[in-house]
């Protein structure tokens, strides 16, 4: 991939729009845009670089996959594209946001998957185009969101059942 078009930094995803995108070679040297690129921009490059099959990187902070990955709790798999190799989503270690570290821990982990959890950070999720990327990371919220009703849910019955049982 010779050139990535990354957000910019410092700018509410709200007001990100065509104009203010950044324009990075496969260095992470600046080609093209007003603003400076995002601050895990390595972590992207990075990603392209361990996986030529992939067009696109989505990284967000949703509320209860973030939610899931300060805690340290896995997120299970409840279906994906193609068949569960993997009953969970990967996590992967903490490292500050912006760090090469963070860059190479992420993209070791997407070698053979599509997603990942940053613990004590947010999601990343790749594919082939746009759409695959944040249909994905869309998927990884939704399926944090169910399994944390799940899980108050059936806490609530065990405690009702507790207090019928006294
Ligand atoms: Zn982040």
């Amino acid at each position: 991939m010779e050139k990535i078009a990354i957000t910019p930094s410092g700018v509410s995803l709200r007001d990100v729009n065509e104009k203010n995108m950044v324009i990075v070679g496969a260095d992470g040297e600046k080609l093209e845009g007003d603003e400076k690129p995002s601050s895990e921009f390595l972590m992207h490059l990075k990603i392209y670089e361990q996986r030529k099959d992939v067009n696109a990187v989505v990284h967000t902070h949703s509320a209860v996959a973030t939610g899931f990955a300060f805690a340290g709790e896995k997120i299970k798999r409840l279906e994906g594209f193609g068949p569960i190799e993997n009953p969970f989503i990967p996590m992967v270690e903490y490292y500050a946001p912006g760090t090469a570290e963070l860059a190479q821990s992420v993209s070791n982990a997407l070698k053979n998957e599509d997603i990942v959890l940053l613990k004590k950070h947010g999601v990343v999720a790749c594919g082939d185009n746009l759409d695959t990327a944040s249909l994905l990371a869309g998927f990884v919220e939704e399926t944090a969101k169910i399994q944390f009703v799940s899980r108050l849910l059936s806490h609530e019955q065990t405690q009702a059942h507790l207090k019928h049982s006294i």
